[in-house]
């Protein structure tokens, strides 16, 4: 009897693991739990709109889940849908790969004032993720800060900058589009509590900011060190040169070029969002960097702004019966494996590190653990998940469907865009209805 699997997360990791237990010549079944109808997880809700090669891998996802031994259970919430405890006891094998879908918090004075966001919600928003499509930020502002030195942080001011034309051929929704290219904003100031060699952005999106149409990329040539000193591996060396090379440049550039200002300020650290009830500006203090820490040094800047995105990092949400470390924010685990028959990948394992071929070690170690810990299998896996489901009335949405939503999308969108993104669940859903007309249970996965 092929031993059942559950992977719960559609995201890379989710994919990469399936795929390793395919190529792995186990006898198995994996069953792809996923709570959104869509596939991809990050790939389609974080990876940035306008860096559609980015997103291609998906493809090769999207081949893996139409193998034979592979089923999709979109639009299945572990927690609201089926419970882990049920899961467990549906397969031999359950293994999380949920992401870590939580902003970390600014725990600032005034952090909950209108007008502040963290990365998650605000970058769910502008890539149509059905959670945040309501979050509707007022974006009637002309100077918006982004605390964080991470290519989120990147992501966030370059989509707020870029022209209506250069977005041409993204897929930013609607509702996303309509709002940021009626704003009035005319600079970002991307914030970092360390220097410029302590961040964390790869060069090449960095060095993208050159290219910009209508908005040129500023740094303080006296904020920038002459030279890459510290404690650091070779590659983060040569990143931190390459950094600071292009950084240089940012220098030479003259304000009066473009329309709108990128600014990157180092070494200063928010210790609170000023205004009313709504954000007015961030008051930040100054910093020195020692032993690669940022200690405040008693001076103090307010930079008036009406929006504040914090890109400081992520962490797992809470789901009855799963450990999470109150500390890291992950899955606690002993490299992957949490308990007799429950395994942890990608984000949730490791936090919020590393790109989308990082979590591919992750697909292949926890399907290497499977089989020196599954045994014969035994647990009826696929068939009473789908009983359990159609018993609650749960629209289990197969790959097939999300093929049609896809198709959906692909056949709207306008000249140039990939695809005009549906941005809410009944929405999706009415697709599905309308298309299919048949019961759901004869489709193939
Ligand atoms: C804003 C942003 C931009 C990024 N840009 C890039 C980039 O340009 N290039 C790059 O290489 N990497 C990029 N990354 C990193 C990359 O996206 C991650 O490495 C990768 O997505 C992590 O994969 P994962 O499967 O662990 O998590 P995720 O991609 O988050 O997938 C987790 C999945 O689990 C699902 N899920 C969560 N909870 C439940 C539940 N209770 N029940 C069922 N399903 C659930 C989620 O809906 C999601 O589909 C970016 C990350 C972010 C945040």
């Amino acid at each position: 009897m092929p031993v059942s699997i559950a992977v719960v997360g559609a995201g890379p990791s989710g994919f990469y693991t399936a795929a390793a237990l395919i190529k792995s010549g186990q006898d198995c079944q994996v069953d792809i739990v996923e709570a959104l109808p869509t596939p991809f997880g990050l790939i389609r809700g974080g990876v940035a709109p306008d860096h559609q090669s980015t997103k291609a891998v998906s493809r090769a996802f999207a081949k893996t889940a139409t193998h034979e031994r592979i089923a999709y259970f979109g639009n299945v919430h572990l927690g609201r849908d089926v419970s882990l405890v049920e899961l467990r006891s549906i397969y031999d094998a359950v293994v999380l790969a949920l992401g870590a879908p939580v902003d970390r918090e600014l725990a600032l004075p005034g952090g909950g004032k209108a007008g502040v966001y963290g990365a998650a919600a605000f970058v769910g928003w502008y890539n149509g993720h059905p959670d945040f499509t309501d979050l509707n930020p007022n974006l009637n502002v002309e100077h918006v800060c982004v605390i964080g030195n991470g290519n989120v942080a990147l992501d966030v001011a370059r989509v707020l900058v870029k022209t209506p034309a250069e977005m041409a051929s993204s897929d930013l929704p609607d509702h996303a589009a309509k709002a940021i290219h009626r704003a009035p904003i005319r600079e970002v100031t991307v914030i970092g509590r360390r220097g410029p060699l302590q961040a964390k952005f790869t060069n090449k999106e960095l060095s993208e900011l050159n290219d910009l149409m209508d908005c040129v990329p500023l740094v303080e040539a006296k904020d920038l060190p002459d030279e890459v000193t510290g404690r650091m591996s070779d590659r983060t060396h040569r990143l931190a040169e390459k950094n600071l090379k292009t950084l240089r440049g940012f220098a030479q550039r003259d304000v009066a070029e473009r329309r709108k200002r990128l600014r990157f300020l180092f070494n200063a650290r928010p210790v609170e969002i000023l205004g009313g009830d709504r954000v007015e500006g961030l008051r930040l203090e100054r910093t020195s960097l020692q032993d690669e820490r940022a200690v405040g040094t008693g001076e103090f800047i307010d930079l008036p702004c009406g929006l504040v995105v914090s890109a400081i990092g992520y962490r797992m949400a809470p789901v009855e019966g799963v450990p999470i470390d109150a500390e890291s924010g992950v899955v606690r685990s002993r490299d992957g494996r949490v308990e007799p028959g429950l395994y942890v990948v990608g984000w949730a394992k490791r936090g919020p590190t590393g790109v989308i071929g990082t979590n591919k070690t992750d697909g292949d170690e926890v399907a290497a653990q499977i089989a020196q810990d599954a045994g014969q299998g035994g647990k009826p896996g696929r068939r009473a998940l789908e009983a359990l489901l159609r018993g609650r009335g749960v629209r289990r949405v197969t790959f097939r469907d999300w093929q049609r939503i896809e198709a959906a999308e692909i056949a709207a969108a306008s000249v140039g865009a990939p695809r005009r993104k549906l941005v809410r669940i009944n929405d999706m859903l009415e697709i599905l209805a309308k298309e299919f007309s048949g019961s759901q249970t004869n489709e193939p996965a």
